[in-house]
């Protein structure tokens, strides 16, 4: 990367040139993101200490509280949050003991057991939702176009780890079977629901989500 030396104040400061190669935009890039991380990291600490829980349960809680049964099993739990099942039980079995899920047996798999949220479990997932609001308040600061540009980005890089087997869910419509890409001005299309998906609109979360790849 060339650089080249301002005199300010008496001292010199060394700053990038803009001729900085691809290689150091990328590792910049990926220490912002480590940033916005710690950021998350810290949001989720707050909330969790706040209400005596590790993080993993917060994050158990609000999957619990947004999704069906099919995905509410301790299987699906280790592949949504790339850990093993025995950590996931282990977790689980602490929320249990505090009155806050309850387990009961999957009808159409006597092997597995369903989990779900107790009326307790419910509001203090109701309590925790906003975890993450002071984090979106500043995306919003952004203007519209930013935000689009990014979300499109965000996605791009996520498909691209799920597709090189990094992690295991994408759970987002670039990556899904149901999703047909608008070509020639046309507007994306979700085959599940059978409707128009403007590019803003792309979803991450979905519940009815389906891997397009091996994932
Ligand atoms: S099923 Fe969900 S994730 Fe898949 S394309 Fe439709 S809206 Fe997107």
């Amino acid at each position: 990367m060339g650089a080249h030396g301002v005199e300010r104040g008496g001292d010199t400061i060394v700053m990038a040139t803009r001729e900085a190669d691809n290689g150091d935009i990328d590792r910049t890039i990926a220490a912002a993101l480590d940033k916005l991380t710690q950021v998350q990291r810290i949001l989720l600490w707050d909330i969790a200490k706040h209400e005596k829980l590790s993080p993993i349960q917060i994050q158990f809680l609000l999957h619990l509280q947004r999704y069906p049964d099919a995905l509410r099993t301790v299987s699906v739990l280790a592949r949504e949050f790339d850990l093993t099942k025995a950590t996931v039980s282990d977790a689980l079995s602490a929320l249990e003991d505090k009155g806050i899920i309850a387990r009961e047996r999957d009808e159409a798999d006597r092997r597995s057991h369903i989990v779900r949220l107790t009326a307790k479990g419910a509001r203090l997932a109701d309590r925790v939702g906003p975890w993450q609001d002071a984090l979106v308040r500043h995306i919003g600061r952004l203007p519209r176009a930013d935000r689009e540009r990014l979300l499109g980005s965000l996605m791009t890089l996520i498909k691209s780890l799920h597709d090189d087997g990094v992690i295991s869910v994408a759970r987002m419509c670039i990556a899904c079977e149901n999703f047909v890409r608008g070509r020639d001005g046309e507007p994306h299309r979700c085959v599940l629901a059978g409707h128009a998906i403007a590019e803003a609109d792309l979803s991450i979360g979905c519940a009815h989500y389906r891997s397009a790849s091996t994932g």
